[in-house]
């Protein structure tokens, strides 16, 4: 990746990256749309991610490229309106060089920025974190500041919150950023807390992508959001962590049904959450697995955020020998399923779902045997296997 990186900058700009970052997708292991409401989570970072090239400019231009829009998008000094369209995706970067001065870090003045990345977008693995994370990172590196991984992680999330405007938790980022090889990172997002859990040996991931994308998600994402928020005002707590699940019982009818819901699915998802910590740490994938199917479960009846795709996939894999369990993964609507399973799964197990799929939706389904990673680094030139992270 570095190469490809550094070629394509050489012929996009006619000049050398000053700085090269890169940081991971992740997979949401367990713990659906419980960040925002304070709960916690569990996510891996994957092998695969996103590199970005910056080098400064002096005269406050600031020029954008990524593999996946190749067009150079060039905004004058002091121009900072969100972008619409084909740029959109340059909301991502220019929102982090907005977040930074809110965290007593500055921005480049001018720069020329280019992504690749080996993630697909959209797909329900992040590749919005790692963009942010490894722009983060990069604009650091020009700058000659650094920064603390989790103030890089909250850098991030102020970026995708404040100016792309999508009202997500700590999850992403913070996986992208704390993420390490062979271990899944644990987030009590309310501190925010991060700590990682080793994964027992002889658990594989396979994640299945649906390629398929709700026309109106993030509305859906933004009305979820609102639903869970709203729920907490009538119990009466801040963040809906802070409700039991009796406290929900008692106010079910000032709830209401859609409410009531969406409640019993975060507090469900918490418990889930903290079962699997324990289930982990004593090997148990077989007890893991359940919870996992439990999870989807409760996003397909109480959150309603899955789909026909994603409950056929979880439902086939769950049948399968070598299969623990099987969950939507990531916000939902359409996206990906991963599926937790022995060595024994392996890519025939994958092409007869992949078969079932297209003959039920007449579509085709990705299937990719994921490999856990480590989180975001700067990576300096010319030492390319080298890597710096961020302070801790
Ligand atoms: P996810 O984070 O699950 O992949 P999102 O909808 O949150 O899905 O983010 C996807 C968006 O992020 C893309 O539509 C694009 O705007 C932006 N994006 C992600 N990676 C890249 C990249 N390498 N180059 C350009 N834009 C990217
Ligand atoms: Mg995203």
């Amino acid at each position: 990746m570095y190469d490809r990186l550094q070629a394509l900058f050489r012929s996009v700009y006619q000049r050398e990256p000053a700085a090269v970052a890169r940081a991971p997708g992740r997979i949401e292991f367990i713990g659906n749309h419980t960040d925002y409401n304070g709960g916690t989570v569990l996510g891996a970072a994957l092998d695969r991610g996103t590199w970005v090239a910056v080098s400064p400019r002096t005269d406050g231009v600031r020029r954008f490229y990524s593999e996946f829009s190749p067009t150079v998008v060039t905004l004058a000094p002091g121009e900072i309106g969100k972008r619409s369209g084909n740029s959109s995706w340059v909301n991502y970067p220019l929102g982090v060089a907005q977040a930074l001065p809110f965290f007593d870090l500055k921005s480049p003045i001018g720069f020329d920025f280019l992504a690749v990345s080996d993630l697909p977008a959209g797909a329900g693995l992040s590749s919005s974190a790692a963009l942010e994370l490894a722009s983060a990172l990069a604009f650091l590196e020009v700058t000659h500041q650094s920064a603390s991984r989790e103030v890089v992680v909250k850098v991030g999330r102020h970026a995708e919150n404040q100016f792309v405007g999508v009202p997500c938790g700590i999850l992403d980022q913070g996986v992208s950023g704390f993420g390490q090889k062979d271990r899944l990172v644990f987030i009590d997002c309310r501190g925010p807390r991060f700590e990682t859990v080793p994964l027992p040996a002889g658990a594989h991931f396979w994640l299945f992508n649906t390629h398929t994308k709700h026309a109106l998600v993030d509305g859906l994402y933004a009305a979820r959001h609102r639903e869970c928020m709203e729920s907490a005002a009538i119990l009466g707590v801040d963040l809906l962590v802070d409700a039991t699940g009796s406290q929900v019982e008692a106010k079910r009818v000032d709830l209401g049904e859609i409410r009531w819901k969406r409640a019993r699915h975060v507090l469900g998802e918490i418990q889930r959450v903290e079962e699997m910590v324990a289930c982990l740490q004593k090997g148990d994938l077989v007890r893991a697995g359940h919870l996992l199917t439990a999870s989807h479960a409760s996003s397909r009846l109480l959150f309603e955020n899955s789909t026909d795709e994603l409950d056929f996939l979880v439902e086939r894999l769950a049948a399968m020998p070598g299969v623990f369990g099987a969950r939507l993964t990531g916000g939902g609507f359409g996206g990906a399923v991963m599926a937790l399973t022995t060595g024994a799964f392996g890519d025939r197990q994958a092409q007869e779902v992949a078969a079932a799929y297209a003959q039920r939706f007449g579509a085709r389904v990705d299937s990719l045997h994921a490999q856990t990673g480590d989180g975001a680094n700067v990576v300096t030139p010319g030492e390319r296997s080298e890597s710096k992270s961020p302070e801790q």
